[in-house]
């Protein structure tokens, strides 16, 4: 049913296509005949450049990104583009709206506390299972910003529609559902995500930003987060991570030869519905507390109600059988399974065959 040792169901850094991993280990030693192996490359070479160039061209055509907007390949992690987004945006009016729907929104907001006023857009909650209806919004028609999170990778909370904010930028971080769903790139002002989930190995951000905000930083702005050097130096001010923009452009072309974006987006609802599903004809031995129209197809989180011990027991069993990283986030705990571009439609079936017999066992 899979063509590795183990399926990796892990939240981040997470499973590789295993045709990519192929292709990057005939690099390792001598990269397109330059004797020299991927890793080794100058940054300033001519087989680099081709690298970042041709990293570039293919998310370009495949989230059809027009040329006002800038494509740029940053480190930090999706945590440093959080102080990032603060630093080159929050000038207009030094205060910016958020959207707090889970854990990593939540942090976001913390983090661009340091440089201004945030507004939170939502009531508070006491649990994140929703986005709460449109009448409940609080958006300032001054802030600099408006940002939310596309898909909580904790919480298992994902937008089922883009943020009306009336013409205010809109910022998304989109690191664990990009390159999962088509969206009209022309409603943002930022977009970003971490590699580690859908796009490549850690160390690489990909951040696409429209060019008629770049050059508005703050003075404090660190060089490697102002968005509008790295826009102007073609990513390549200082040294890059070389070894995740190459393995990251190969997941690109891998995307591209499997139906594009429009590939995944079928293949990633077939693969929710098959967990969603499982868990929804239980008859509540499993439960997702995520209310249905918001549940992500990235990360399914669920619990067995009542029984913890028989969660851990899940866990042990489907490691027996090879299913691995399946333990929910620290600060959540339950079970998540994350079922990102790499993980086929096969492997989701091995997991939900395997929790209806441990229902089976199981139920009282
Ligand atoms: C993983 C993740 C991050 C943080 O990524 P780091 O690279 O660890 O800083 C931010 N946002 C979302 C939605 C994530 O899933």
């Amino acid at each position: 049913m899979s063509d590795r040792p183990v399926i990796n169901f892990g939240a981040g850094p997470s499973k590789l296509p295993t045709e990519v991993l192929i292709d990057v280990q005939n690099t390792l030693l001598n990269y397109d005949n330059s004797g020299m192996s991927v890793m080794e490359l100058s940054h300033r070479s001519k087989d680099y450049d081709k690298i970042n160039d041709n990293g570039q061209k293919c998310i370009r055509e495949l989230l059809n990104i027009p040329n006002d907007y800038a494509v740029l390949f940053m480190q930090g992690g999706g945590t440093g583009i959080f102080a990032a987004v603060a630093l080159n945006l929050m000038t207009k009016s030094g205060t910016a709206d958020y959207f707090i729907t889970g854990i990593w929104s939540a942090k976001a907001a913390k983090e661009a506390e340091k440089y201004g006023k945030v507004n939170s857009v939502l009531p508070k909650m006491e649990k994140y299972d929703e986005i709460p209806d449109k009448s409940t919004w609080k958006l300032d028609p001054n802030a600099s910003y408006v940002y939310y999170c596309d898909n909580e990778t904790v919480n298992g909370i994902e937008f089922p529609f883009i943020p009306d904010t009336k013409g205010v930028p809109l910022v998304a971080d989109m690191s664990s559902n990009i390159l999962t769903r088509k969206f009209d790139i022309t409603k943002f002002a930022i977009i970003f995500a971490g590699a580690q989930k859908n796009i490549g190995p850690p160390g690489v951000v990909l951040v696409i930003v429209k060019r008629d905000l770049l050059g508005k930083a703050m003075p404090i702005c660190p060089t490697v987060l102002d968005f509008n050097i790295m826009a102007r130096d073609n990513s390549l001010h200082n040294t890059p991570p070389t070894f995740s923009i190459f393995v990251m452009w190969r997941v690109f072309e891998w995307i591209k030869e499997r139906g594009g974006i429009k590939g995944m987006e079928d293949r990633a609802k077939q693969k929710s519905s098959l967990i969603y599903d499982t868990i929804d004809q239980s008859e509540g031995f499993y439960s997702c507390t995520v209310k249905k129209p918001y549940r992500s197809r990235m990360n399914v989180p669920f619990i067995i109600p009542g029984h913890p011990e028989l969660e851990v027991q899940f866990l042990n069993e489907a490691e027996q059988l090879k299913m691995v990283q399946l333990k929910g986030h620290r600060m959540v705990g339950g079970i998540r399974a994350s079922l990102y571009n790499a993980i086929t439609v096969d492997e989701a079936k091995v997991l939900a065959d395997f929790m209806k017999s441990f229902r089976n066992k199981n139920i009282k």
